[in-house]
């Protein structure tokens, strides 16, 4: 994996920082993306911002002229970029009959229009410098790949989570959608479904011996998922060994989506 330059937005804390290190451990240079700029920067002086190895930018991923900054700072420091972890998420309380409309539009901007576009100017930037090196797309194809973070509510549904819940299902099918626009250029793109994992999305759970309980009694393997057990799945999805996966979304999820009612 070693010279690809790897972002990874929400990239400063939980899932996007354990991709971070990990693609980091890759052997790729990593851009942290993240509106939270004292953790994105010490991450990034932890994986060696000082030798060229990582670099913090302060990106809101809702906002157009700061994913067109976090690009151009991309190119400034690295001068180009082969791997997406499109990781930015939020979550907000509320069903169909008490969504403000605010909290919609709020995690609609972040979850949704935040990854579209982060993606489209980073697949921009990879068709630019794949059609500029006139690289072979089986060369291509095991270099250049987007992964979206997308999550079992996907697929299966909570009732207070509307907005999120209808980000992820999008979320698939922009990674289909994109996957098939890309495929001819060389560029993979996948998403990962995560069950429940530990990150601070999770805290109020985990504090919570019921809520707990109902997590658990709905996942097979009886355990929360580790940040660092997603990350594996983005350094392979992003490495050469999956240069024949596009369009697909990878569950890390538990055992969750093959349970028909409950765990006994
Ligand atoms: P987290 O809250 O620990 O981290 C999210 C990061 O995104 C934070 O660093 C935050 O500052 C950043 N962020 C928020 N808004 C942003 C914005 N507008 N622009 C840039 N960065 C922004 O959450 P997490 O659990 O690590 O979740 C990461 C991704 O994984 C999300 O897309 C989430 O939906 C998905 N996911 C998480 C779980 C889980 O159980 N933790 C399960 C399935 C999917």
């Amino acid at each position: 994996m070693g010279d690809r330059v790897a972002i990874i937005t929400g990239g400063a804390n939980g899932i996007g920082k354990a991709c971070a290190r990990r693609l980091s451990e890759d052997g790729c240079q990593v851009v942290i993306a993240d509106i939270d700029q004292e953790s994105g920067q010490a991450l990034a002086d932890e994986l060696g911002a000082d030798k060229g190895k990582a670099l913090f930018v302060s990106c809101d991923v809702s906002d157009r002229l700061s994913v067109n900054n976090l690009l151009a700072e991309t190119r400034s420091a690295f001068d180009r970029l082969d791997v997406l972890v499109n990781n930015a998420g939020i979550v907000a309380k509320g069903d169909i009959l008490d969504l403000s409309e605010n909290d919609f539009d709020r995690v609609i901007g972040v979850n949704l229009r935040g990854a579209f576009l982060v993606a489209r100017e980073a697949a921009k930037q990879m068709v630019e410098q794949i059609e500029e090196a006139g690289e072979r797309l089986e060369d291509a194809r095991r270099r250049y790949a987007i992964i979206n973070m997308s999550s079992v509510n996907g697929v299966v549904a909570i009732p207070d989570q509307l907005a999120y819940c209808t980000t992820k299902g999008a979320i698939d099918q922009m990674t289909k959608s994109m996957a098939l626009a890309l495929a001819k250029h060389g560029i993979r793109v996948n998403a990962i479904g995560p069950g429940s994992i530990n990150t601070d999305v999770l805290k109020s759970v985990n504090d919570n011996p019921a809520a707990l309980d109902k997590i658990m009694s709905r996942t097979p393997l009886q355990r929360i998922g580790d940040p660092d057990e997603i990350a594996s799945v983005a350094s392979f999805l992003a490495s050469r060994d999956a240069s024949y996966i596009t369009g697909t979304v990878l569950y890390a999820d538990g055992g969750r989506l093959a349970l028909n009612y409950t765990v006994g």
